[in-house]
């Protein structure tokens, strides 16, 4: 069943020119047309099928061609000699219009048409012309005669044959001329799958691998030893930054890929020997159809080994270097606290003995949290919960900023109840209300106000840190709480900052269970709300 309906696709586009034109095929259809004109001619007048005829003489060529096509041995002949069955065609036809009967014949002359334009291209349409010209219209006018009826089939036989012949070989050069444009852009784009230093995937809508460029064969040698079977979400030597948790099948990246995800930026380690194993960053775009259905993906992996490496050498050292820093800071606190307490000094020394303590807190404070940075990826926050007075840290916190904002000329308005008790880290959380007031103080111009709220929604604390200063871009809230993230108006003004404090925020209000939001307009001003749960 399967062969027989091979063998008429074949047959239909052979007969509908898609393929190159096959002769015995197109031949041995021309020849039946012919014979059937000549029986339905013979059906009414019997005379027209007396041997000798040039309508029987004709089809005797015919059967000749049709033998010819069959058995010549066309792929060693030159090219140009399979043209002659279709010329010897018209010549035949121009015998069957010799007749006063003359029949339809004259519309066969299209079958050699279509086959020389379609074998030849425009030369073929050409010979097309030029053979029912003088094989089919000339012979039939000088042998039947001027009429009026012999004069429009002789003008109108060559110019509809040769318009079929000239437009099968025009639509035929369109078609080779996208052909080669669609053969260059997919050679261009193998290039470039090939020369980008990036491992590229491609999957079909189902998941299959549809193309690995060899950059990413490297990268498939670590991750899968054993091979790979070319469908998305197979598991191997895939692990998460740590190096150590496997990636399970709903996490692999082509797994998601397939499901028509995307995303960017998802950090790996492929292969097991910490010697060679590589670090990859993977992102995936959906491929669409022209009708936006999902119909594959896909995927680059980026080796960021080097970038992760140094990551960590980085975090450790300053892991190491802030802990180092902290003993001696200690020390210097604890001496300048016990000189701050002499009563004995000349006041000019205690106003500078204070300038020495108030850095030194700074100082400290700054290796804190360059130190929790560090430590950050490794152990989450640690917080200890206790039943505490938080309208008194905030209250705490305003008094503390209070120098700092009349230095920079700027107001703060409180609004907090008489107390407020919540289940929460008091150390931690002044930390938050530091960071968040001393930034709301930093970031705003002279005469500027910054207003603290503290209050309950349901059973939600809501602490609030707002300000009429620089303002923070739509781009930039987005990063807002990654480390070391500083907007480009705090770079400009060189205010003071390392780009750590809203990062530490972050993590205390979310080990509390809670959360940070920021609402801001450049140039207006900002307002940080935190979110906490109360017990
Ligand atoms: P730092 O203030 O030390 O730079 P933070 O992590 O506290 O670091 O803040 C990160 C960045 O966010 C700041 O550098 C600043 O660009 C921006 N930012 C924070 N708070 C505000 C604010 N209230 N107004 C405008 N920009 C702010």
């Amino acid at each position: 069943m399967g062969h027989l309906h091979q063998r008429l696709v074949g047959l239909r586009r052979r007969l509908l020119f898609t393929d190159e034109p096959d002769p015995a095929v197109l031949q041995g259809v021309f020849a039946l047309l012919y014979a059937l004109d000549l029986t339905l001619r013979a059906a009414g007048d019997a005379a027209a099928l007396d041997v000798g005829t040039w309508p029987v003489v004709g089809l005797a060529v015919t059967v000749v061609t049709c033998a010819l096509a069959a058995v010549a041995p066309w792929e060693r002949l030159p090219g140009w000699a399979a043209g002659l069955l279709p010329v010897l065609d018209l010549a035949a036809l121009g015998m069957s219009r010799v007749d006063e009967q003359g029949g339809a014949a004259g519309i066969l002359a299209v079958v050699p048409a279509l086959w020389l334009g379609r074998q030849f291209g425009r030369r073929g349409a050409v010979v097309a012309v030029l053979g029912t010209t003088f094989l089919l219209a000339v012979p039939s006018l000088l042998y039947l005669g001027l009429t009026g009826v012999n004069l429009s089939r002789a003008v109108l036989i060559p110019v509809v044959a040769g318009w079929a012949a000239f437009a099968i070989s025009y639509a035929l050069e369109r078609v080779r001329a996208s052909r080669d444009v669609i053969a260059h852009q997919r050679r261009i784009s193998q290039a470039i799958f090939e020369t980008v230093d990036v491992g590229l995937v491609l999957l079909d809508r189902h998941g299959a691998y549809e193309g690995v460029n060899k950059r990413h064969e490297d990268f498939m040698r670590l991750a899968f030893p054993e091979g790979h079977l070319g469908r998305a979400g197979q598991l191997g030597l895939v692990f998460h930054e740590d190096g150590t948790t496997a990636f399970t099948r709903d996490e692999m990246p082509t797994y998601r890929a397939s499901h028509g995800e995307e995303f960017e930026d998802i950090r790996m380690w492929v292969g097991s020997d910490p010697h060679t194993r590589r670090a990859l960053s993977v992102s995936s775009r959906r491929v669409e159809d022209d009708n936006g259905a999902f119909a594959g993906a896909a995927l680059a992996y980026k080796d960021v080994t080097d970038f992760m490496r140094a990551l960590r050498v980085k975090d450790e050292f300053v892991a190491s270097v802030s802990h180092e820093l902290r003993t001696p800071l200690t020390s210097i606190n604890g001496y300048v606290h016990i000189l701050l307490e002499r009563h004995d000094l000349p006041t000019d020394v205690t106003a500078q003995l204070e300038v020495v303590a108030r850095n030194t807190v700074r100082l400290t404070r700054l290796v804190s949290d360059l130190l929790h940075t560090a430590q950050a990826d490794e152990a989450p926050m640690h917080v200890v919960r206790e039943d505490t007075d938080l309208a008194a840290v905030v209250r705490g916190c305003v008094e503390a900023a209070g120098p700092a904002a009349a230095r920079a000329d700027v107001s703060i308005s409180l609004d907090v109840p008489e107390t407020l008790v919540a289940r929460v880290d008091a150390q931690r959380m002044a930390q938050v209300v530091d960071n968040l007031l001393s930034n709301a103080v930093k970031y705003s111009r002279r005469g500027g106000h910054v207003r603290v709220s503290l209050g309950t929604d349901a059973n939600r604390v809501v602490l609030g840190v707002a300000d009429d200063g620089l303002g923070i871009s739509a781009a930039d809230r987005g990063r807002l709480f990654t480390r070391f993230f500083r907007t480009r108006q705090a770079e400009e003004q060189a205010i003071q900052g390392v780009g750590l404090g809203l990062s530490i925020t972050k993590s205390i209000v979310e080990a509390h269970g809670g959360r940070i939001e920021v609402q801001s307009e450049l140039g207006a001003g900002s307002e940080f709300t935190v979110r906490l749960p109360d017990r």
